[in-house]
């Protein structure tokens, strides 16, 4: 059922649609708080980005058709007595909002009208915190729910149990990960790195939505978990490594088990959760992701791709070795 704001600011703004532009309105409104908004308080609105109030989002193309015209308009406001014709009009509106095709009110608000954001010099703490959490939800980005998906059933196995997106995001803030990393695992869970088809449509850098060494079509998956080009395997090989050192089976890395590192919950041989091992876990993943797709940034975007400028990794243990002459670890 609509609120009494929102029905007559609705039927404000169908009459004035539906009116020629020539012609004087006067409208006789119940809300006393509807008229404030559209004359007295308008400018307190604009400046506030009409925080707090729910029928902006028909207030603003109001205002914006009202700015057009070049005729007088008033508004009146009549007692709940005299409101007997306004709860007819209500019902009217109610039973049109019931039928399949309901009319549409066009809510579109010419550029030149367009008043948007808060006015800093207007605004208070309580008003700007306000306008934040008024702000509506944007809609859910659709790279970001697959990629949320994928972590949710790697978290799943490695944590015993359903996780939530709250959950995951949250563990993408661990405490035992720097801020860089954080950073990585946050961009990686919305796909906001510019690799592969990012390029396609980019003149003169086409070539980069293929992986110049496979020949395959680029993304985070191949740069992370099956990139031939030099260095990727030799970092996750290290990785195993050093964690099977601690006695511990090395798992099959995919993007979505990197995402969901922060849920690892490692038993020792007593069947005694092991938090120190969680710790070493969670940084071995997360940095040695963070450290391949910096080594593929480097090659891709500074050295062009060519084989001949490749990195050399130094390792203070291993020496320094041109990153595709290294022998893999058994
Ligand atoms: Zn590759």
């Amino acid at each position: 059922m609509a609120s009494p704001e929102a029905g007559g600011a609705a039927a404000i703004l169908h009459a004035i649609q539906h009116s020629p532009i020539s012609v004087e309105l006067n409208f006789k409104v119940q809300s006393k708080k509807l008229i404030k908004s559209l004359t007295t308080d308008l400018q307190k609105c604009e400046d506030t980005d009409w925080a707090g109030i729910e029928t902006d989002h028909l207030l603003k193309p109001i205002v914006a058709c009202l700015r057009g015209r070049g005729t007088k308009c008033t508004f009146q406001r009549i007692a709940d007595t005299e409101n007997l014709k306004m709860k007819e009009a209500l019902e009217m509106l109610g039973h049109t909002q019931d039928q399949e095709n309901p009319t549409e009110l066009l809510t579109d608000i010419p550029p030149e009208y367009r008043v948007s954001g808060l006015k800093l010099s207007k605004g208070t703490q309580r008003s700007f915190y306000r306008a934040i959490k008024g702000k509506r939800k944007a809609p859910d980005r659709e790279k970001t729910t697959i990629m949320m998906g994928r972590t949710k059933c790697e978290a799943e196995v490695l944590a015993g149990r359903t996780t939530t997106d709250t959950e995951i995001w949250n563990s993408l803030c661990h405490i035992d990960l720097t801020r860089t990393t954080r950073d990585f695992l946050w961009r990686c869970m919305h796909q906001a790195y510019k690799a592969g088809e990012y390029w396609r449509n980019i003149p003169n850098f086409e070539h980069r939505a293929i992986c110049q060494h496979c020949q395959v079509d680029d993304n985070l998956d191949h740069i992370l978990t099956e990139c031939e080009a030099p260095g990727r395997e030799i970092l996750w090989n290290l990785a195993k490594r050093l964690w099977e050192m601690k006695g511990y089976q090395w798992p099959e890395i995919s993007l979505g088990r990197v995402l969901a590192c922060g849920f690892t919950e490692v038993e020792d041989a007593n069947g005694k959760r092991d938090r120190g091992a969680d710790r070493l876990y969670r940084i071995l993943v997360s940095e040695t992701a963070h450290l391949i797709w910096k080594l593929c940034c480097t090659r891709v975007i500074e050295r062009g791709s060519d084989p001949t400028c490749y990195l050399h990794l130094r390792l203070p243990f291993l020496g320094t070795f041109r990153v595709n002459s290294f022998p893999r670890v058994k």
